[in-house]
Formats: structure tokens, C-alpha cells, sequence
């Protein structure tokens, strides 16, 4: 991890914070935390899908126990089902720009880096490459402006997708 997770900053409630283990740059907050008391927190990546809990270190009671379980349970499950509803709205999105997207010819950032367009298309002027799991479903979408900028849309599955531009020509 790049940096801890500041528990003891936060105020009781929901918090967007950067990924300690993906993220790279302190305006992406990929993370969503929930903090329910000072000692008591779940924090969960919508990118990476890294899940990180934080709970008292002193001994609990069987009751507390199973409280601090079940609130812990309820959490994961709405932190997974608004990874979901993320994903799905992205995975929507993607579809969208891609059908609306031509195939690239040519495009600034293929020609600073030397490379081929494979499979790329193009929307707009912005560079789009697919994000697919292994069954070839489109997940998401990369951007590549002009300028170099690369983003992926928000919420977007990455984990066990694959992305890549430039492959050698005469391979798929
Ligand atoms: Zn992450």
C-alpha cells in the first residue's frame, strides 16, 4: 500500500478517499469508506475491488461480536451491490460510446508512441480501448486524449479484464 487508510480522520458516515493499493493519484478516489464509529470501518475500492476493515482491537464481548459481524456483512453486501451498479451503468456506457465509436486511422498518441492501431476506435478525438474479460464482454472503456491522458470510466470493472493497445501487427 502506497498509504494507510486515515480510520481515525474520518467522521462517522461515507467517505470517498484515494485507493491506498491502486491509486496513483490523490484526486482519484477510487475508495468509498463507511466509517460507523471511530474503531469501526469498512473501506472498499470500486477499481481494484480491494476490501479493508478496520475494527476495535480490544477484546469484544459475543454480543458485540455478532453485532460488529452482522453491520460488517450488511456493509460488504451494499459496498458489492453498489460495485455492481457501477459497473452495469459503465459497462452500459461503454457499449454505447463503442457502437458509437469509428475504427482509428491514425491518432496523435498511436503516433508519439510508434504504434499500431489494433482493434481501437476512435469517438470525438479521444481514443477508446476496450476493456474485456476473458470471454471477449465489453466491461469498460480506456480514454486516451490527444494529449496522452488516460482515464477509464468510472466504476468500471478492470479486475480480471484486459486492456492493451499497440500489439505488434501480425499477432491478436
Ligand atoms: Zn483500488
Amino acid at each position: 500500500m502506497t498509504h494507510p487508510i486515515p480510520w481515525h480522520e474520518l467522521e462517522p458516515g461515507d467517505h470517498r478517499i484515494c485507493c491506498p493499493a491502486c491509486g496513483t493519484k490523490p484526486r482519484k478516489k477510487d475508495m468509498g469508506v463507511t466509517i460507523l464509529s471511530h474503531d469501526h470501518g469498512i473501506a472498499h475500492c470500486f477499481k481494484c475491488g480491494l476490501i479493508v476493515s478496520k475494527r476495535d482491537e480490544r477484546e469484544l464481548s459475543d454480543t458485540e461480536r455478532k453485532a460488529y459481524k452482522r453491520r460488517m456483512d450488511a456493509l460488504r453486501k451494499q459496498h458489492d451491490a453498489e460495485q455492481r451498479e457501477r459497473q452495469a451503468q459503465a459497462a452500459a456506457e461503454a457499449g454505447l460510446r463503442w457502437l458509437a465509436s469509428a475504427p482509428v486511422l491514425d491518432h496523435p498518441y498511436l503516433t508519439a508512441k510508434g504504434v499500431k492501431a489494433h482493434g481501437l476506435r476512435v469517438l470525438d478525438g479521444v481514443l477508446l480501448v476496450p476493456v474485456r474479460d476473458s470471454n471477449g464482454v465489453l466491461h469498460s472503456l480506456q480514454t486516451i486524449d490527444r494529449s496522452g491522458d488516460k482515464r477509464f470510466l468510472f466504476g468500471g470493472r478492470v479486475k480480471g479484464c484486459y486492456h492493451s493497445i499497440g500489439r505488434p501487427s501480425g499477432s491478436s
